[in-house]
């Protein structure tokens, strides 16, 4: 090859690498100023492979993190109450077709009573999460909503599926404060694909209506599912922007053996974290946990999401006889641990990356409770 133009294209290279960070640079920058990313730019960051590059992605994000909701990390006390459901979705352990669960369902006292003892703990909120479980009508949650409420001063967050409106305003009525209801993916297709019962569009209604009722909402997704392409998260990072959901929980996949899904890879953390950045660049000050499943797929995996822009953790309150049969994925972390020294733990792990445990409700940033 001529020596001018081996020197030509080495020149080529050369600029177009530093066009590329540059490119890089700036949106990085627009990233962390306003969050206001175009899809391009949003796809850009998601597809990211340099191990560098995403680590100042992460640092954008923590920064963001920091600005906006401070160092304050809030704790939550779960309670999976039921595993019965009515659903199939083809990812998850509980599905009504999985024969191998042992189905159990806590009490209404028995509901009550952990959650008195966990609010008296000074745990401001208390998450109350079920498969979809008719047993449990609105009026038997507005009673166990009740019964909380008359004997702790705590915030109520329920995760309890698809309802229609009027449970859903029972419910608010009653007393709780906040729900969860991940989209799990904006992608319809895909959506379908991996609910054989449900439809994306039911999952946005309801959510709306959980809007309209006043709750304080949360969304959110998996990472890593078959089929899921970054267009796919790229799809749920912009829903997430218009829908601006007070809290956004974002976890890998993990299959579980007893699923049609059973042989697929599960959601890896690079690109997991790479998603919890974003969508905190995006979204600024929603309340984002960091994940059991994320937890469950790294040894450090609930640190690395506290610095990658979460600010939540939800330690397992459930009782320990029931908890080992709340099997939505395989070895979830936390499953035989005692709810003392999970918390503990947790607390640990939070101040050893410089933050701060938080006390009271943790009420949206965005909305007051
Ligand atoms: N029945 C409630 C609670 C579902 S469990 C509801 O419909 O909202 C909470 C979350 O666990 C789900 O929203 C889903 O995103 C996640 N999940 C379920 N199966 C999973 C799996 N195999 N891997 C990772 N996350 C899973």
């Amino acid at each position: 090859m001529p020596v001018g133009r081996w020197t030509w294209s080495a020149a080529f290279l050369y600029n177009s690498l530093v066009d590329r960070m540059a490119v890089f640079t700036n949106v990085l920058e627009k990233a962390r100023n306003s969050g206001d990313l175009t899809r391009e730019e949003i796809i850009a960051l998601l597809s990211l492979d340099d191990a560098d590059d995403i680590a100042r992605l992460v640092q954008a994000a923590d920064e963001v993190r920091r600005e906006c909701v401070g160092d304050d990390v809030h704790i939550r006390g779960l309670i999976e109450f039921s595993n019965n459901c009515a659903q199939n979705c083809l990812y998850c352990g509980l599905r009504r077709d999985n024969p191998d669960v042992h189905r159990y369902r806590m009490t209404g006292e028995e509901i009550v009573e952990t959650a008195v003892g966990i609010a008296g703990k000074k745990i401001g909120t208390i998450v109350l999460q079920s498969g979809e479980d008719p047993w449990f009508t609105a009026e038997r949650m507005a009673g166990i909503i009740h019964g909380i409420k008359s004997r702790a001063d705590c915030a109520i967050t329920l995760s309890i599926g698809e309802r229609p409106y009027e449970d859903y305003r029972l419910m608010k009525e009653a007393g709780a404060d906040r729900y969860l209801l991940r989209h799990e993916t904006a992608s319809p297709e895909l959506y379908g694909r991996l609910h054989p019962d449900s439809q994306f569009e039911s999952r946005r209604q309801c959510l709306i209506d959980l809007r309209e009722l006043c709750y304080q909402v949360g969304a959110g997704c998996m990472v890593g599912l078959p089929g899921q392409t970054i267009e796919d998260l790229a799809n749920d990072v912009e829903f997430l922007r218009r829908l601006d959901p007070d809290m956004i929980g974002i976890g890998p996949f993990i299959a579980h053996p007893n699923t049609p899904l059973a042989e697929s890879p599960g959601g890896d953390l690079t690109l997991t974290l790479k998603m919890i950045a974003v969508v905190r660049l995006v979204t600024r000050n929603a309340l984002m946990p960091a994940t059991t499943a994320v937890g469950t797929i790294d040894e450090f995996g609930i640190e690395k999401a506290l610095t990658a822009g979460a600010n939540v953790v939800m330690p397992n309150y459930t009782p320990l006889e029931y908890r080992v049969y709340y099997e939505i994925y395989p070895n979830k972390r936390c499953i035989t641990e005692d709810p003392e020294s999970c918390i503990g733990r947790m607390s640990a792990q939070i101040l050893s990356i410089g933050r701060t445990v938080a006390e009271g409700p943790g009420h949206s940033y965005k909305r007051n409770g």
